[in-house]
């Protein structure tokens, strides 16, 4: 990879502006939310690498069983945030391939429009607000 002249993170992609009359999930905009989800993904592989590194240099035995045991929640912290990366990750890669089939931005329940504003703020939203509300209240329904 070639090394970047500053350190600074890369901005991020701007938000999308729409014109008036603009065709809603048209090349222009499914090319701007390819970019925002190669973005994400490129980041999360980053944070994952960076963890990785970061555990295996502290893997240090400590004599204290509290220093032990600080050690070992960290270590399961880490690997649920690194799990809820992957799976984060794995997301992107399916919204990358809904772009490609140009199927990104709909509903996957009732099929309407998600909405730029919506997709702007979550670029992995696979429902509409109506829905995810709806699939909300269900699952705080199923947990009781
Ligand atoms: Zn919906």
């Amino acid at each position: 990879m070639p090394k970047s002249t500053t350190t600074d993170a890369k901005p991020r992609a701007k938000a999308y502006v729409q014109k008036r009359g603009e065709e809603y999930m048209n090349a222009k905009q499914l090319a701007h939310f390819k970019q925002v989800l190669s973005q994400m993904k490129e980041e999360l592989g980053q944070d994952i690498d960076r963890t990785v590194s970061a555990m295996r240099d502290e893997t240090t035995v400590f004599a204290d069983p509290n220093d032990r045991a600080s050690q070992e929640s960290e270590l399961a912290t880490e690997l649920r945030n690194r799990d809820r990366e992957r799976k984060l990750i794995k997301k992107c890669n399916e919204m990358l391939a809904k772009i490609e089939a140009e199927d990104y931005g709909f509903c996957d329940t009732c099929g309407i429009e998600i909405g730029l504003k919506r997709l702007e703020a979550r670029p992995t939203a696979t429902l509409c607000i109506d829905c995810k509300t709806l699939a909300e209240i269900r699952e705080r329904q199923m947990a009781r």
